[in-house]
């Protein structure tokens, strides 16, 4: 029998141990698989709060309906009549600049004439067809991407404020090949964002010429709309977890990986427990992982502690609908970094996934903290309150008081990938190739977002069977 000793079940651990189920019967003496899971819930940074009839995302929001794999874990799982998408109304997006929330036209010509940018800071955005292509070689930031193809002004304040809202980051730190690598391609295969549009629509309306189904991941597939389940974000962990049975184990909390004398590893809980291992699988934030890694080689610990992330603690807010005029009407907004608030923007979660508020209620959440602004993740309940209670009255002139505050801190957050990725995460795969059975896992390296983790859980779930397999058929073993 072959084991397979996953470190935590968030949303990578669990999805690496269901696609090991389901290829289980590829392994002719028997595979095992055993989660080991610190916290006393699955799911990770997925949870979702219940409180006075609200539903409350403590962290994400949802995922995108656009890569397959994530579709296909949804179908395999049974939970398609579950998903709910977003409300419509939630295409209406906001950005705080200049003192007020500018509305975001999502097409271009509404775009231009919105006054979030200067009339200059537009017209350079129409020139994004004749930027100057990347120099090469250069792991470019997302900040001298963005200010290339479409000028200085709108990748401050655009690009910027994306740049917070979706990996609480520093655009002038990130590196646009690791971070949005779909970005990157559309310049290196079309030459231009622009142009990989129309090329887009081109393929796509050639396709519907040809009858063809239009699929997700496809060349001429959707964008993708925000996702997530009417009972909230939690029940893809929770049916996971179902799924899986005792393979989870809760209250188990790694504390040593060894390397055994042959092949394999050994893994000891904090209960004093050992385990025996042919892979192991560390899915926990890089600064977690980092030190577990010091006793199998330290040069790869040192460059798994190289990999940093950014905490951000998510402040929900509710209110009675007759206390702020109404439902707010739309998405919600982001703050570029320049207008000088600590909050980084604020999701209007009822009016984006109706149902998750009574009715004469609104539920929203604002993220403060990131890379620009590591402290706040740690200040006290009081302080983040009033600062969050004063910026939502500068962006939204809102102060009325809320019905109740909930405060979820998460001190890691989410993954970094700094200028130099790709490099870094090269040198760890030479290491992990020498010492072989070990797989880095999760949002520090190859994408933050739901979606990434599940595509990758998926592939690493293979190369792991390719490995035990291998090993299988070794004289030596
Ligand atoms: C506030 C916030 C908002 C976000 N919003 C979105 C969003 O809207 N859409 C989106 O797609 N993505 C979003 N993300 C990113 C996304 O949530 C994560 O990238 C993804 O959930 C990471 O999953 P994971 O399994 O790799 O890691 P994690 O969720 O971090 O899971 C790791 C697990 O390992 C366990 N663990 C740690 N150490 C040990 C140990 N020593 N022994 C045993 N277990 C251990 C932990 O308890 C945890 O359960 C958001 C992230 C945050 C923080």
């Amino acid at each position: 029998m072959k084991r397979v000793v996953i470190v935590g079940s968030g949303i990578t651990g669990l999805t690496t141990a269901l696609a090991l189920k389901d290829r289980a019967s590829e392994i002719p003496e028997g595979l095992e698989i055993v989660v080991l899971e610190a916290g006393d819930r699955v799911g990770g940074n997925i949870a979702t709060d219940r409180v006075d009839g609200f539903t409350v995302e403590m962290g994400p929001n949802g995922y995108l309906d656009n890569v397959p794999e994530t579709l296909a874990l949804i179908s395999r799982l049974g939970l398609d009549e579950e998903v709910q998408q977003a409300d419509e109304a939630a295409e209406k997006r906001f950005l705080f600049r200049n003192g007020k929330l500018h509305f975001l036209p999502a097409d271009p010509i509404g775009f231009l004439r919105c006054g979030v940018l200067s009339v200059r800071g537009r017209i350079r955005v129409m020139f994004e067809p004749f930027a100057r292509s990347r120099p090469e070689g250069v792991d470019e930031t997302v900040f001298d991407f963005a200010a290339r193809r479409i000028g200085p002004e709108a990748a401050s304040v655009l690009v910027d404020a994306m740049v917070s809202g979706v990996f609480a980051g520093n655009v002038n730190e990130l590196s646009l090949q690791s971070t949005f690598p779909k970005m990157a391609a559309m310049e290196a295969d079309h030459g231009g964002l622009v142009k990989a549009m129309v090329a887009k629509m081109v393929a796509r309306r050639r396709a519907k010429k040809r009858g063809e189904t239009i699929v997700a991941g496809g060349p001429a597939g959707p964008a993708g709309r925000l996702t997530s389940f009417r009972n909230g974000l939690d029940t893809l962990p929770m049916r996971l977890a179902e799924e899986l049975g005792n393979t989870v184990q809760l209250n188990e909390v790694v504390v040593g990986l060894k390397r055994k004398h042959t092949t394999g590893w050994t893994v000891t809980t904090g209960k004093g427990a050992t385990l025996d291992a042919d892979a192991v699988v560390l899915t926990q934030p890089s600064p977690m992982t980092a030190p577990l890694l010091e006793s199998a080689q330290s040069d790869l610990a040192a460059a798994v502690a190289r990999i940093p992330t950014a905490g951000l603690a998510v402040v929900a807010l509710a209110y009675r609908l007759e206390d702020i005029g109404g439902a707010p009407d739309g998405f919600g907004f982001l703050v570029p970094r320049s207008e000088g608030t600590r909050i980084l923007g604020c999701l209007w979660d009822s009016s984006i996934f109706p149902g998750r508020a009574p009715a004469d209620m609104a539920l929203m959440r604002v993220m403060i903290g990131g890379a620009h602004d590591a402290e706040a993740v740690a200040l006290g309940e009081d302080e983040l309150l009033d600062i969050v209670r004063r910026e939502i009255d500068e962006t939204m002139g809102l102060t009325a008081d809320p019905y109740w505050t909930r405060i979820y801190r998460y001190p890691l957050g989410i993954g970094q990938y700094l200028v130099g990725h790709q490099d870094l995460l090269d040198h760890i795969h030479g290491h992990l190739e020498d010492l072989g059975g070990l797989w880095l896992a999760g949002s520090s390296y190859y994408g933050v977002s739901m979606n990434a983790c599940i595509e990758k859980a998926g592939e690493q779930a293979g190369e792991i069977l390719d490995h035990l397999n291998a090993r299988s058929d070794s004289p030596d073993c």
